[in-house]
């Protein structure tokens, strides 16, 4: 990306947010939903720390990144003078775990039970314990992250037994060539049966389908940020 596509990229970043924040809230006023019950998660990966404060000046509070070595590098230093919570919604490797659990406020992809060893692990040793999802390979894609369908209910149950409340909703990436709104469906469903309130799903793309299929969290990048 060149000097000048940044800077106007960064420019537009108010105003985008405003779109989106207003497209959310439509979105939820037509599923006969409250405006506040969905949190913007604003995806800043691939994008620098001035973008993200264009972001913090716009009154945006909650952040995602996909690698830790990311936010490693952009979020820590924003701490001392600004307020937000900042998502790890990238496949989690086990030896970063640990930096994980430091860095983030939220986790949303916990998979497997080996990730779930390290967090936990994470957990103890940092005495601090970030919120919980699990990602659900809702599309069993095997390339992608996320626990596969047929073992997200024993996964689900494992997790609630070994962080109790901390474990608080679950997340997916549908595959980019299906229609989005049966895998929301049925992560939305999912979730319901085992009690757990948020559902984070929907992106630049989709987030106005998955509110409708009844989103807490929406993870928006592109229609903030610019094209990556
Ligand atoms: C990049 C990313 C997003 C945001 O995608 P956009 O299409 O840019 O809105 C959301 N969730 C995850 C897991 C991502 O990797």
């Amino acid at each position: 990306m060149s000097v000048t596509e940044t800077a106007s990229d960064i420019a537009a970043i108010e105003d985008n947010l405003h779109r989106v924040r207003e497209r959310i809230a439509a979105a939820a006023i037509k599923a006969g939903r409250r405006p506040d019950d969905v949190t913007l998660v604003a995806v800043s990966k691939t994008k620098p720390v001035e973008a993200v404060l264009a972001a913090l000046a716009a009154g945006q509070t909650v952040f995602g990144e996909n690698r830790v070595q990311e936010a490693e590098a952009k979020f820590p230093q924003l701490r001392a003078g600004h307020r937000f919570r900042l998502h790890i919604i990238g496949g989690l490797q086990t030896n970063k775990a640990r930096d994980a659990v430091r860095l983030a406020d939220v986790i949303e992809t916990l998979d497997r039970p080996r990730l779930a060893d390290a967090v936990a692990a994470a957990i103890a040793k940092e005495g601090r314990t970030p919120r919980l999802l699990i990602e659900v390979n809702t599309g069993d894609e095997p390339q992608k992250s996320g626990v596969v369908r047929a073992d997200a209910d024993g996964f689900i149950d494992d997790c609630k037994g070994r962080f109790g409340a901390a474990l608080v909703g679950l997340m997916c990436v549908p595959p980019l060539d299906q229609e989005p709104r049966p895998h929301f469906e049925w992560l939305a469903d999912r979730a319901a049966r085992h009690g757990l309130g948020v559902l984070s799903m929907g992106m630049s793309a989709d987030f106005e389908v998955a509110i409708a299929c009844g989103a807490t969290w929406v993870r928006v990048g592109s229609a903030i940020f610019g094209h990556r």
